[in-house]
């Protein structure tokens, strides 16, 4: 006889209305914060293109409240931070919800990621506001997700040079500003770049990739420093927003340039480009249509050929090194784990901890949001086996969410520094 189940009736939350054309010429689009540098770049990118776009500023802890409020707390802490955000800006009476729009990230794969938007929806209709255009933002987004925003390829290069920059603009004053012999001279030169690169995105300027890539290797090359190499390196890896947000994971990089060390944070375009590969590691191991695999190799074949001007660049300066290229982190995370891990940040956390050990960065911050199963299978699974390839790994994994004690990470934080001090050669 059949097991009958009385599933509950499960109310669907209104639809919250879709974003368009006219919508373009009247509402303001609000973005959540995740890399600061970055995302003033990405703003600009948006402005440029005619749309009315605000990056909101870095996350407080009124605003994981207000995540807390509208989003169950078994989900992701990167969705509790900018749901939260982005709640909390329309709570605050600055924007009038007929004249405003929600941006919110989506990356399409099999974690909840994929699901951002939806909660987005549901706590913007709880809390009211459930006639304001939510715009998931993805990967897709180029082929016309979105009806009110239309993806270029001139928009597309400016967003990628947008994060080119970010990253460049991010390794150089990790790299110089633990030594900067007078205090605020490196952010005060990243801010001087950031106000530049945002005029010329604005402006449409002629000005070749490469002259901006030298005029900002040859400044940073060249700012005094005191000490410089006196402090062991400390790598960042981990989930991206808790990764790149200074507010969502408690100001790490100063935290770790208190106690003495020197930051790495790998870039986001090797994230993009981890994105991008995704088609075509899976064709190793089940079929993808051809022409997904190929515009995946198009694709990543393009973006390398812009970085390699720039490792060009970085290699011939003093005191900066290149970055690897993606195929080179695929060739070293696969003999730990399978490359057609992509969920969460899959194979490239992996790759990111080799690297940066191949790199003699054996101390490295592992950061997770509490919960976050596929990073908890490439990143804290993998430790083991990494510590029995590179004795001298020294790594931390830190979880983060909403009731994890800032003690707790701190503490952690200052034993990894304690050995890295301990091992560093005087
Ligand atoms: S990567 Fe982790 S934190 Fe991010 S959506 Fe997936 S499960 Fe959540």
């Amino acid at each position: 006889m059949p097991i009958l189940i009385d599933y509950p009736v499960v109310k669907r939350p209104h639809r919250t209305p879709e974003f368009t054309a006219q919508d373009k010429e009247i509402r303001t689009i609000l973005c959540p914060q995740m890399a600061p540098i970055h995302f003033a770049l990405f703003q600009a990118v948006f402005e440029n293109q005619g749309y009315c776009f605000e990056v909101l500023p870095e996350v407080d802890r009124e605003a994981v409240e207000e995540g807390l409020r509208y989003v169950n707390n078994d989900v992701c802490y990167p969705a509790i931070v900018v749901v939260g955000q982005l709640i909390q800006a329309m709570k605050s009476g600055k924007y009038d919800p007929d004249k405003t729009a929600l941006m919110i990230s989506q990356t399409c794969g099999g974690c909840r990621s994929t699901n951002y938007a939806t909660f987005l929806k549901i706590a913007a209709v709880k809390a009211g506001f459930h006639h304001v255009p939510i715009i998931p933002f993805s990967i897709d987004i180029a082929n016309g997700s979105t009806k009110g925003i239309n993806v270029n390829f001139k928009m597309l290069k400016k967003m990628f040079l947008a994060f080119l920059y970010g990253d460049l603009l991010l390794t150089l004053s990790n790299r110089c500003r633990p030594y900067e012999t007078v205090q605020g001279s490196v952010n005060a030169l990243t801010e001087t770049w950031i106000n530049r690169l945002r005029q010329e995105i604005l402006s449409n300027g002629k000005h070749r990739m490469t002259d901006f890539a030298v005029r900002i290797v040859r400044d940073f090359d060249v700012i005094e420093l005191t000490g410089e190499g006196t402090r062991p390196r400390v790598g960042i890896v981990g989930e991206i927003l808790v990764k790149y947000h200074p507010g969502a994971n408690n100001h790490l990089i100063s935290l770790i340039e208190q106690e003495g060390g020197e930051v790495v944070i790998p870039n986001i375009l090797d994230y993009m480009l981890y994105c991008l590969t995704s088609d075509e590691q899976r064709k190793r191991y089940s079929h993808v249509p051809f022409f997904a695999g190929l515009k995946s190799s198009i694709g990543v074949r393009l973006i390398e050929r812009q970085r390699d001007k720039v490792r060009n660049i970085l290699g011939k300066s003093r005191r900066f090194a290149p970055m690897g290229t993606i195929r080179h982190l695929i060739r070293l995370a696969e003999p730990i784990v399978s490359t057609c891990n992509h969920t969460g940040e899959g194979w490239l956390l992996t790759a990111e901890m080799v690297e940066l050990i191949e790199q003699d960065i054996p101390n490295i911050v592992c950061v997770q949001p509490f919960g976050c199963l596929p990073n908890h299978v490439t990143g804290k699974g993998v430790l083991k086996e990494l510590r029995s390839r590179y004795h001298k790994a020294n790594i931390t994994t830190i979880d983060y969410d909403p009731g994890s004690t800032e003690v707790n990470q701190l503490n952690r934080i200052k034993l990894l520094m304690a050995v890295a001090l301990q091992n560093f050669p005087k």
